[in-house]
């Protein structure tokens, strides 16, 4: 089906061709007309499916369709949409803008995230904005500073909704939607939503359409595979993998800021372009790492969890889990960074003898099972683990801990 069987204005076609959308896909064929109507929408699709047109452009329409104010008037702010991270929010805020161009009226986007002074943000919403693109913090010390009201907000939208619904955002969420109308469209949006999340967004809609676009046949192409390595021995087999010409660009994840840096440094020292990818950086250096590897002047990105939801690298080969996540939820946002809008994609997991039990449960989640393999030079020399005929893995019994993390999983 064509994006003109949609009913989206002119303009907004035109801005999609621009893009190179030729068709819309499943997500946006599902939740388009439901946003257009004004249903509330709980909407799970796969990682890199274009949910971020999927909400923009119904939004986008209704925003176009309301009068412009008066010039000198302040625009009063008719959409919110809300993300966990910095990055997400200038990307999301980016791709709206870039559907908005071609509008009969000028929509006003901002974008406001932390990590970098508050007033040049403040004086930008200084005639008010149409839309704004917010990570929850920095809203909220907006809507301190009196620089924004969302009082009469009629849509609000939480992109990666089950991370912002998680308990690190909680208090922030619950202050936001205390100052929201009761009267309003709310949509979620997320490639996940473990059943604790989608209880408490059943209590925060109005009757939703549950959109599920996850279905094998658009399941992202992205072949996973899993390799038994000595800890100690990771950087070396990296640098090894490295050597194949297809890993030209890789997001490498690991779990801790410090553990970045030291990765990041041991490549430099192989002369491999790498840089770190945290929180703990400056708003500036983050930005610039992220841009130096999606313009490909950088090859590696070391990164905690702060990369792996929703940001968008164009043709990013290779994923590996240097160290593994904490739930199987993370482990789809991380994969999900590969293999986007169509786009073949490979997605390697390190394993241990103390992290493959872990493995087994984020399988287990998944559904999947993925074969073991060990490279030659790289054989693991830790006891515990010995590959069986079948590609499994034999002899290492869950301990308590690993218990305590499936029952921890299985509540996420
Ligand atoms: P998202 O899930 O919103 O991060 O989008 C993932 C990627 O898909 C982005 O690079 C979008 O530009 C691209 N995309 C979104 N919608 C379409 C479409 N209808 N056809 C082709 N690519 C699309």
């Amino acid at each position: 089906m064509p994006f003109s069987s949609l009913n989206l204005s002119p303009s907004l076609l035109e801005a999609v061709a621009e893009r190179g959308y030729a068709v819309p896909t499943a997500i946006q064929l599902a939740a388009i007309p439901a946003i257009l109507q004004g249903r509330d929408v709980v909407a799970s699709a796969q990682t890199g499916s274009g949910k971020t047109a999927a909400f923009a452009l119904p939004l986008l329409q209704r925003v176009a369709a309301t009068p412009a104010v008066a010039r000198g008037a302040i625009r009063p702010t008719s959409a919110l949409i809300l993300v966990p991270t910095r990055e997400l929010a200038a990307q999301v805020g980016e791709t709206v803008a870039a559907l908005s161009t071609h509008l009969p009226r000028r929509v006003k986007v901002a974008v406001v995230f932390g990590g970098v002074s508050i007033n040049p943000q403040m004086m930008n919403l200084r005639g008010g904005a149409d839309i704004v693109v917010a990570t929850p913090g920095r809203l909220l010390d907006l809507i301190d500073h009196n620089a924004l009201s969302i009082s009469a907000l009629s849509t609000l939208v939480l992109d990666e909704a089950d991370r912002l619904l998680d308990l690190g955002f909680g208090e922030e969420l619950q202050r936001i939607l205390k100052l929201l109308p009761e009267a309003r469209q709310t949509l979620f949006f997320s490639a996940t939503f473990p059943p604790v999340i989608e209880a408490l967004a059943s209590s925060m809609l109005r009757a939703p359409l549950r959109i599920e676009t996850i279905s094998s046949s658009n399941t992202p192409d992205i072949v996973q595979r899993a390799i038994h390595v000595d800890a100690a021995q990771r950087t070396q087999l990296l640098r090894h993998l490295l050597q194949d010409a297809s890993w030209s660009r890789l997001l490498v994840f690991v779990a801790t800021k410090h553990a970045a840096e030291i990765v990041a440094e041991k490549l430099r020292k192989y002369s491999i372009k790498a840089e770190p990818f945290h929180g703990e950086l400056s708003q500036g250096k983050r930005q610039q790492v992220l841009h130096d590897f999606k313009t490909n002047t950088l090859r590696v990105m070391v990164a905690t969890d702060v990369a792996a939801r929703g940001i968008d690298i164009a043709q990013l080969p290779v994923v590996v889990n240097f160290d593994l996540p904490r739930s199987a939820v993370d482990y789809t946002h991380r994969i999900g960074r590969t293999g986007r809008a169509g786009e073949p994609g490979l997605a390697v997991s390190f394993l241990s003898t103390t992290t493959e039990s872990h493995f087994r449960l984020i399988e287990k989640r998944q559904g999947v099972r993925v074969p073991r393999e060990q490279i030659a030079g790289f054989e693991p020399t830790e006891t515990g683990v010995a590959i069986d005929s079948n590609g499994g893995v034999k002899g290492s019994r869950p301990s308590k801990k690993d218990k305590l993390r499936a029952a921890a999983l299985n509540q996420r």
